[in-house]
């Protein structure tokens, strides 16, 4: 295909065997390419350097409480789903030295953290992924408030998405309307296609940058059939779907059920672990720690992820607000499905069902919200 052919909005075959030529095109400019690869028996979103980093021929098999990687029948290069990490471990990183002091002369010295400005390039991100990246540019660059560490680390960002063309056990990204198809937010957006002998990925370009990378490589214009047999593949994963999450009129229907008695068991159930928080795309809350050394020559303040299920985190002057598992489980679904819509507009999930495969309790966020929308106040009043 020639370069003149090439524009932004075509969509064209990159084949397996010149995938590396991808990478390559990355690093060459300068990227640190990050993608998934298989550590302790599960994905992992880490530095890549070859295709033969990726989870060749490995799928995922999620449900609430459980994950697993099996073999596939295939090669696939994309063949999971999603893993227990998510992107924001690199926008914003669980623990961050914010700046380091050194006593000198009866006075200190304070050294800012050194900054690595390396660009960034993720390959392999989900749609809903893509969605859970849009809600964190809105808290961390579009408030008031703008987090600097988030925004170094996300200016320059070069975004290869993947389409989801299997649905994992936990997904419901379908009914939150954030996938499995990447619409927008990318450079690139691959659909991995196996059929028989042929193994390739139907490309849409997304951006100038996308488009140049696109023309440093080897790629042709797609025979009859061949995208039409990956949205086909899309299609599917959308229809296998097995969970989803009924959103009209969620937000005033858990701030009306408040006092409902789901949310007592529920808490009998939750370990108040922090599981859900620290798996979830979209969770920001951090917490600031002051710590010197024994011999008092040396401080640091350090940033940590941390999580609304701890009971210092609701700390007030003597006390924790929500000492209660129960107070604490709400208080989570609630930001997340009700109280997240009045300060950022969006629901604060996006349906890639991490918490409940990572919750060691199974406790599936699907389930509570429609189990509190059967036993509505407002249905049982009306009765
Ligand atoms: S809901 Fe599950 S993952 Fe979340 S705190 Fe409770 S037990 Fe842990
Ligand atoms: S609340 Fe659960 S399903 Fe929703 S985005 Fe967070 S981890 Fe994913």
């Amino acid at each position: 295909m020639t370069e003149t052919t090439l524009t932004q909005d075509a969509t064209v075959i990159l084949e397996r065997a010149h995938f590396q030529q991808l990478l390559d095109a990355l690093l060459q400019s300068g990227y640190r390419v990050i993608g998934p690869t298989i550590e302790d028996r599960a994905i992992v979103y880490e530095s890549l350097s070859s295709v033969e980093d990726l989870p060749i021929g490995w799928k995922d098999q999620q449900e609430g409480g459980t994950f697993r990687l099996e073999k596939r029948k295939d090669q696939a290069l994309f063949g999971y789903t999603l893993g227990p990490q998510t992107w924001k471990k690199h926008l914003y990183p669980p623990n961050v030295t914010l700046w380091q002091a050194k006593r000198e002369n009866g006075s200190f010295k304070i050294t800012p953290p050194e900054e690595d400005r390396q660009p960034l390039a993720f390959i392999g991100v989900r749609a809903c992924e893509l969605s859970a990246i849009a809600i964190q540019d809105k808290i961390f660059l579009e408030s008031e408030f703008k987090d600097p560490i988030y925004q170094q680390n996300r200016e320059g960002l070069f975004i290869v998405a993947v389409n989801c063309v299997e649905a994992g056990g936990t997904c419901f990204c379908a009914s939150m309307e954030t996938g499995p198809k990447a619409s927008t937010g990318f450079d690139l957006a691959l659909t991995e296609v196996i059929d028989g002998e042929k193994h390739y990925f139907v490309v849409n370009i997304g951006s100038a940058r996308g488009l140049d990378v696109i023309k440093a490589i080897t790629v042709r214009t797609p025979e009859a059939g061949e995208v039409e047999a990956a949205e086909a593949r899309i299609a599917e994963a959308s229809q296998n779907m097995g969970r989803t999450l009924e959103t009209e009129g969620l937000r005033d229907l858990l701030f009306r059920n408040i006092e409902n008695p789901r949310w007592e068991a529920v808490a009998d159930r939750c370990l108040t672990c922090g599981n859900c928080t620290l798996v979830c795309p979209t969770c920001f809350c951090a917490t600031i720690e002051d710590v010197t050394d024994l011999t008092g020559q040396h401080a640091e303040r350090t940033r940590r992820w941390d999580s609304c299920f701890t009971m210092d985190f609701s700390y007030i002057h003597g006390g924790s607000v929500r000492y209660s598992s129960r107070a604490r489980y709400r208080q989570w679904m609630m930001h997340k499905l009700a109280s997240w819509v009045d300060q950022f507009g969006t629901f604060g999930c996006v349906g890639c069902g991490r918490c409940i495969t990572w919750c060691p309790v199974a406790i599936d966020i699907t389930e509570e919200a429609n189990i509190i929308r059967q036993g509505d106040v407002a249905k049982t009043k009306e009765a």
